[in-house]
């Protein structure tokens, strides 16, 4: 059972029959850093044999998933149902050669047999009824029009070791085995046989995948050795975890690249954060988690893999995505940004160059502030919409005092007079402001902030005057005088 690895290929498997699931998402992650450490090639495959529940929409939505993470495979995709001739072929073999055979047991039969199984407590094993039938008993049973499994013949006794370079040596009694179904009785082959033939076909090097395979694993070594191939090398990865420890489910929020994507993450984030479920780079270094794919790259290797479970952390996510939006370089990140401000209504759906660079502007203010771009759009209400409320409790402390209406149109009056309207001589004309009326900068400055943007914190209010321009500043000011009036009335 020794590897002898050539080249290094792994691939990434998923079934077409939901969203790519943080989890499927991460060993994708694994097999491409793998590949990309090694010099090797990442091959997407699809598996779809299970018609009824594969569907072409999921096959579009996961590539496209794996491409917004920057996950591009070399090879493939290569479908699973474009191949259904080649493990028949494998199949006709194995069952000439007698490593398989055909099982005409009916449905009933098994039942009953599961259902004895039960009744004694222990687990149900195929009794091996059909193992050596006749060639006469056979065609009668076809005669009869029964359309038969195929069952590979697996040892009774000894066991079967599975090799795994995150989890050892793990061992499976092969009598806790029986002779599984390689070919199902509508003439599909099961997925245990056909993501054998195609390792092994498709000369797959390592095979990373989730643990929840690992039971699956010495059975397709089984079909591998009856095939009389080398085996591939294993690795399976720790399970994802919720914060509470139980199964990651809808019920613990978004759990597909695709709901994280429109929640406003960026994809470089949740490589980061995925990279790290499951996998650290040790070293000594301490502190940052921030990672760039061409850096884990660099440290990538499956011996740093865990092999306890990762617990998923959506704060630790969220505050991720917050430095990568605070780093990102702000053409980028106002293009990805793009569709969140026209989703919110802020902008429409074509932009001219002037409002490109307004949205640059904007974002490089508010970016500081914001964990998703979901937020960053919210922050921005403002610099694009007149019509905002004022927070309410900013308002009980800013306008509700005795002369906030009387500063607010003074200082409107002020600013009009302005003739250069920049961040550093607004804040000249509010420091003089301040020494001439004896009135401390907090007292004005609350109100002012909250005339022009409706709320209580946010960026450096200079800067946003400057950039919300003279007249809009001040009509704002004026707005908000005239409803400190009314209320006062
Ligand atoms: N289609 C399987 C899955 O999505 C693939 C498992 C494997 O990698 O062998 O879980």
């Amino acid at each position: 059972m020794v590897n002898k690895v050539t080249a290094i290929r792994v691939r990434f498997a998923p079934s077409p029959t939901g969203e790519l699931h943080i989890g499927g998402a991460r060993t994708a992650l694994f097999n491409y850093l793998f590949a990309r450490r090694n010099g090797g090639t990442f091959m997407l495959r699809i598996d779809d044999t299970d018609l009824e529940r594969s569907n072409k929409e999921y096959i579009d939505k996961l590539m496209d998933a794996m491409k917004w993470l920057g996950l591009q495979w070399d090879e493939g995709p290569v479908y699973q149902s474009q191949r259904v001739s080649e493990y028949l072929n494998e199949i006709n073999r194995l069952v000439t050669e007698k490593k398989a055979y055909r099982c005409y047991c009916s449905v009933e039969e098994l039942t009953a047999g599961r259902e004895v199984a039960r009744k004694e407590n222990r687990a149900y094993l195929y009794p091996g009824t059909c193992r050596n039938l006749s060639p006469e008993t056979e065609a009668i049973k076809l005669q009869e029009g029964i359309k038969p499994v195929v069952r590979l013949r697996t040892p009774d006794e000894g066991e079967t070791i599975v090799n795994d370079l995150i989890r050892g040596e793990v061992s499976f009694d092969n009598r806790g085995l029986d002779d599984f179904i390689i070919l199902k009785s509508n003439g599909q082959p099961t997925y245990n046989f056909a993501s054998v033939v195609d390792d092994l076909q498709l000369k797959i090097s390592h095979v990373i995948r989730a643990e929840e395979h690992l039971s699956n694993t010495p059975r397709q070594i089984l079909c591998a050795l009856a095939l009389g191939h080398e085996l591939p090398v294993f690795a399976h990865v720790s399970m994802i975890l919720a914060p509470d420890r139980s199964k990651l489910s809808k019920r613990h929020g978004a759990t597909s690249v695709e709901e994280f994507r429109s929640l406003g993450f960026l994809p470089e984030a949740l490589v980061n954060f995925m990279a790290l479920l499951g996998w650290s780079p040790g070293g000594s270094e301490e502190g940052s988690d921030i990672f760039s794919l061409a850096e884990m790259i660099d440290v990538f290797s499956l011996d740093k893999a865990g092999k306890t479970a990762a617990v998923y952390d959506t704060e630790k996510l969220t505050w991720m995505n917050g430095q990568y939006i605070r780093d990102c370089k702000i053409e980028t990140l106002a293009e990805v940004a793009r569709p969140f401000f026209i989703k919110r209504g802020l902008l429409p759906k074509k932009n001219g160059e002037d409002e490109l660079q307004y949205l640059s502007k904007v974002i490089e203010l508010v970016r500081e502030r914001s964990k998703t771009l979901v937020e960053l759009a919210d922050l921005s209400f403002y610099f694009y919409r007149d019509d905002f409320s004022y927070d309410q409790k900013t308002l009980e402390k800013a306008f509700k005092k005795n002369g906030a209406a009387k500063i607010l149109g003074d200082i409107a009056q002020q600013l009009q007079e302005l003739k250069t309207f920049d961040r550093y001589t607004i804040e000249g004309l509010f420091n003089d402001f301040c020494l001439k009326s004896e009135i401390s900068a907090g007292k004005i400055i609350q109100p002012v902030r909250l005339a022009v943007t409706g709320l209580g914190g946010g960026p450096g209010l200079f800067e946003i005057m400057e950039l919300l321009g003279q007249e809009r500043t001040i009509s704002r000011l004026i707005r908000a005088a005239a409803f400190i009036q009314d209320e006062q009335r």
